[in-house]
């Protein structure tokens, strides 16, 4: 199969009581346990969650390699619908299988599963991440890492936003973004109360009303948000939003948000750059969720976590500046970057520590 990228380790676990089908793959351990989240999902096929669980393992290595952590990545998937077929049982069955591959995998949440899933599972198994309480400035938050991630995406638009329109400030600057969720939401405010103007869309009416009335953002549809005549498009919804249909829409100068695998193809990387956009690399601005449950498993202190996630301003000047200067896809020259980290485990060593 072509998505297999030398995964180190790929086990099937199936358990007849609790119906539990489950795939874990290990792409690559060199920079440390292959951490990454938990998907239940109903793939229509086996195929499918192999194909989507070798991909989501190797995204991880990169996110984890260009975050510094000295993480390798990894990720499970369970077949089966999460409001339907999950179950105790279930859960226990796969800690139960997570517990064998002793420690050189680590579970946290992710589509289909929740914090409260990953706790119950750490009855089980050792080897679990993102289920403890954290301080914040106004009180305690869940293991959810959302506002990490939220808050890193914000500082990963302050560095976009330098480097294309040469601006420190966000103050007025003109922002659509897709989807206000649990991350989206959060950006927006942090957007908002920077002074910047926003649109919003969504499919949920209830949230749309609140970000108008709280963040005084113009709701547009669901449709409408890639065209819009705004300086940054924010994609916080869907994967694979940019694709043949969408790029030619876009006015933005520059693409900067938290989804996860927004370029439909590697070619889109290249039809952003002939455009003049400028694409932040889906993996390297969403690494704040990542960066909060590594921070987590080493003893979480709030202001090293929120000095390791304003790294990403770095990282992505950096992958902007090379890409400049070698004339290629930011994707591509992230891509690169990542593999010379986790192909060198002391050099990134040495950087996750000092973070
Ligand atoms: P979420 O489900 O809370 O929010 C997604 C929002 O997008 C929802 O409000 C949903 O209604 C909306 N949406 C769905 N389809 C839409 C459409 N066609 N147009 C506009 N809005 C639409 O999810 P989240 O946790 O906020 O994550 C958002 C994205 O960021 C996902 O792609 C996720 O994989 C990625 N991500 C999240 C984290 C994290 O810590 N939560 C970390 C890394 C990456």
């Amino acid at each position: 199969m072509s998505d297999f990228a030398d995964h180190e380790q790929v086990v099937f676990c199936s358990d007849d009581k609790s119906g539990l089908k489950a795939i874990i793959a290990i792409h690559n351990s060199n920079l440390g346990p292959a951490l990454g989240g938990c998907r239940m999902w109903p793939y229509a096929t086996e195929e499918d969650a192999v194909r989507d669980v070798l991909r989501l393992s190797r995204g991880m290595t990169y996110k984890s390699a260009l975050a510094n952590l000295k993480l390798g990545g990894g990720k499970s998937v369970v077949i089966g619908n999460p409001r339907t077929q999950k179950t105790p049982a279930l859960l226990e069955a796969l800690a139960r299988a997570i517990e064998c591959v002793n420690g050189r995998y680590i579970a946290a949440k992710d589509s289909g599963t929740c914090v409260a899933d990953i706790k119950y599972m750490a009855q089980f198994t050792k080897h679990v991440a993102g289920i403890v309480d954290k301080p914040t400035d106004t009180g305690i938050r869940s293991g959810d890492p959302s506002p990490a991630t939220a808050y890193g995406t914000f500082v990963g638009i302050k560095a976009a936003v330098k480097e294309k329109l040469g601006r420190d400030s966000l103050d007025g600057l003109k922002v659509a973004v897709q989807g206000i969720g649990n991350v989206g939401y959060d950006l927006a405010q942090q957007l908002h109360e920077a002074g910047a103007r926003l649109w919003v869309a969504d499919v949920y009416q209830e949230q749309l009303d609140r970000a108008a009335t709280e963040l005084g953002a113009t709701v547009v549809a669901a449709d409408e948000i890639f065209s819009l005549d705004v300086d940054v498009f924010s994609p916080c919804a869907l994967g694979a939003i940019l694709n043949d249909q969408t790029i030619p829409q876009l006015q933005a100068k520059v693409v900067a948000g938290a989804s996860n695998n927004q370029l439909a193809e590697p070619r889109h990387g290249v039809a952003l750059m002939e455009r003049g956009i400028l694409y932040a690399p889906d993996y390297v601005i969403n690494a704040g969720g990542i960066i909060d449950v590594y921070q987590e498993r080493i003893g979480f202190e709030r202001e090293t976590l929120i000095r390791h996630i304003d790294g990403i301003y770095d990282n992505l000047l950096e992958i902007f500046e090379r890409a400049r200067q070698e004339e290629r896809p930011t994707g591509e020259v992230a891509d690169a970057i990542a593999e010379e980290r986790c192909t060198a485990p002391t050099a990134s060593g040495q950087r996750a520590d000092q973070s």
